[in-house]
């Protein structure tokens, strides 16, 4: 099997803010359901958040949405903080979190850049009614624990064996390997695959908008969050056309 290395594409162009990509992941992910109490203490419990923020000045004002969570960073900056190996780098570029080592320093989240680690501070509970959803295939974690994204990593994995066991390379885009938010998304704003497959749809299309972004060529949309702290994040987004916005840049 070729070596791989797990990748996001983020088109801001195409999201709408809609979230269905938050609860998607809640549900695959067995997180713990925020209460009312804590939410009103600003307490988030969820691997990815929609940033919302606005450009331009009333009445042209404009909503615009950044969905964030973990950027599985190739220099990590959680990593060499945690005391325990909790968290560490695995051989398919993922940021995993090893729930069963975690002793709860938090250190890791404390210095990720992104803000994308969660704190399990309370024993999650779920009503009666939603016990039965929970999913096998992922651990419920107990108070105490550090969590977030991995690019919901139980269905790589579950993917990846199926195709050792056909004797096959996994497909491309195939959405039983990709994460539920990407499968969830409604304007297909996430796009999910290998970024060591030169051939692959994710990798062909970063490095074409990163390329442009460079300067050898005009009109690329790709950055990375944060680009300047030297991450090296396998999140790759591509930024909002907004024709109106370019339209008064050349107009003056
Ligand atoms: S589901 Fe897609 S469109 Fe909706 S918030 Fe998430 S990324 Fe944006």
């Amino acid at each position: 099997m070729a070596k791989k290395k797990w990748g996001m594409i983020v088109d801001i162009d195409k999201c709408i803010g809609c979230q269905a990509c938050v609860v998607a992941c809640q549900s695959e992910n067995n997180i713990p359901i925020n209460e009312e109490g804590h939410f009103n203490q600003r307490r988030a419990i969820q691997w990815i958040r929609i940033e919302r923020y606005w450009e331009g000045e009333f009445p042209d004002v404009k909503a615009r949405f950044l969905p964030v969570f973990c950027q599985q960073c190739d220099d990590a900056p959680c990593e060499p903080v945690c005391p325990v190996f909790a968290t560490y780098h695995n051989s398919e570029g993922l940021n995993v979190q090893v729930y069963n080592r975690c002793i709860g320093t938090r250190f890791c989240a404390n210095n990720c850049p992104y803000q994308a680690r969660f704190f399990n501070f309370w024993e999650p509970e779920w009503p009666d009614s939603l016990k039965n959803q929970l999913n096998p295939d992922v651990t419920v974690r107990s108070r105490g624990i550090m969590e977030k994204c991995t690019f919901c990593v139980q269905r790589i994995r579950r993917s990846s064996r199926e195709a050792a066991r056909d004797g096959r390379e996994v497909e491309d885009g195939d959405r039983a390997l990709s994460p539920a938010c990407v499968n969830a998304c409604p304007t297909h704003a996430l796009a999910f695959g290998d970024m060591a497959d030169e051939e692959s749809a994710v990798s062909v299309k970063s490095k074409q908008e990163l390329r442009r972004q460079a300067g050898t060529r005009p009109g690329g949309r790709g950055y990375h969050l944060l680009d300047d702290l030297g991450t090296h994040p396998n999140v790759v987004y591509l930024k909002k056309v907004d024709k109106t916005a370019e339209e008064h840049e050349v107009h003056g």
